[in-house]
Order: C-alpha cells, then structure tokens, then sequence
C-alpha cells in the first residue's frame, strides 16, 4: 500500500517521538553503564592473574617437594655408605665410598639451596596475590556499588522503556526501509538525536538556522519529503506559533487564528 507524503513524515516523527523519549531515558543512565562493564573486564583481569600467581605457587611448592624427597634419597645413600664403609677391605674402597658421600652431601646442599629460594619466590608471589586481592576487593566494592545503583535506575524507567520499546517496534512497520535507513543514519550524525524535527518560530528545530519562507510553504504542504538546508534533517511540519501572553507594555491586538 502507497502512503502519502504526510502519513509517511507522520510515522517518521512518530519515530523520532519515541526515539527521544528512549534517548531522554539513557541519558540518565549516563555512563554507568559502560562504567559497569569497564569494572567487569578490570576485576576480570585480575582473577586471571590471581589464577597465574596461584598455579606459579602451586608448582613452587611441588618443587619444594621434589627438592625434599631428593633430600632424602641422599640421606638414605649417606647412611648406607657410612655401613659400607665400616666394612671396607682396603684405602681404594674406603676413598670411593667417601667421595661418594662428599657427592651426596653436596647434592643436598644444593637442594637446600633450591628449596630456600623457591620459599622466597613463594612468599614474594603471595605478597603479590595479597595486593592483588585489596585492588580486587576495592574494585568490587565501586561495582557493586555502581551496580546497585544502576539497577534502581534502570527499575525506575523499566516499564516505561518496555511500553517505548513496544511502540517502537510498531511504529518501524510503518516505515519504508529506506527512509528508515536515512533517518538513523541522520540520528547518528546529530549530536542531540534528533533526525526528524519541526519548524518552529521560522527556523530549523534542529540546527535553527532559518528556513525560508518559500521552503516553509512546500514543507506544509506535505507533496514531498524535505530536508534542513543546513543540517540536513528531515522537517516534519511547521509548528504553528502559541499565541504569546500579551505583555503589560504592549497593547493587546485582535488577531485572527
Ligand atoms: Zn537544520
């Protein structure tokens, strides 16, 4: 079905109505909501640390473990070889078994020394962890809190954002793809939102530079789809001009509507 210029500039203001008010409700939202989300990818980042600091605790302990066990084997050599040393057969046998023993005791000293610096690396990694948690917590708190209040925004104008939203989606029906395309793309380059406004007191809604008067005529007359000369936003009508409260200085004139 064809629609007439008017209907369609009708159903494009329509729009730009319940754009508006979608835009007057965001607005007050501000920046909370990206603020949530930059606080959501921070705290994120530092649970990814957290896990690294941790795994890197983990394997220095289990080398901790390894280096103790180590320890041990050599301790169990030592003990072994003092036997077999009490019951060598000449100086030959006697020297190998000490340097043997030499050997073992110098590996567990080195294992000590390992173990001594994997325990400094550990309590340096947990001092780490230690600040990285009050950064953590410190970030929780400013989300929660920005959460919270968020949440009372947005419960304030739910409803009113659902019913806008609805309209919205039937008042898109009415519209030729085409149009609506041109219209966000104007949206989008209008600092205040606006696409779609009306002349108001001879002058572009939008941009308020003056339309002639000429131009004021075509855009009542509703024969075709104009657009602000200097903004380019579409003019949906010219609004007619509210008869003023007579001021005390000037004498009240009679006028016809
Ligand atoms: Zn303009």
């Amino acid at each position: 079905m064809e629609s007439t210029v008017a209907q369609r500039l009708e159903a494009i203001h329509n729009l730009q109505l319940i754009d508006s008010k979608l835009d007057a409700i965001l607005k007050v939202r501000g920046a909370l909501p990206e603020e949530v989300q930059d606080l959501e990818d921070e705290i994120a980042g530092y649970e990814t640390r957290l896990q690294k600091f941790n795994s890197e605790i983990e394997s220095f302990e289990d080398s901790i473990k390894a280096l103790k066990e180590s320890i041990k084997d050599s301790e169990k050599l030592i003990k072994k070889y003092q036997e077999q040393q009490m019951n060598v057969r000449n100086n030959r046998e006697y020297d190998a078994i000490t340097k043997e023993l030499e050997l073992q005791d110098l590996e567990i000293q080195v294992a000590k020394k390992k173990i001594a610096e994997a325990g400094l690396k550990i309590d340096q990694k947990k001092h780490d962890l230690n600040e990285l948690n009050e950064v953590m917590k410190d970030r929780q708190k400013d989300l929660d809190q920005k959460k919270n209040e968020l949440s009372t925004i947005v419960a304030e104008s739910e409803n009113e954002e659902g019913k806008l939203n609805a309209e919205r989606e039937k008042a898109v029906k009415k519209i030729e793809e085409r149009l609506l395309k041109s219209y966000a793309k104007i949206r989008e380059n209008a600092k205040n939102g606006l696409a779609v406004v009306m002349v108001k007191r001879g002058a572009c809604g939008g941009c308020f530079n003056t339309v002639p008067p000429q131009r004021q005529a075509d855009i009542r007359e509703k024969k075709k789809l104009i657009v602000c000369e200097h903004c380019g936003r579409i003019l949906a009508g010219v609004e007619d001009e509210i008869e003023e409260e007579p001021t005390p200085k000037k004498k009240r004139t009679s006028r016809s509507a």
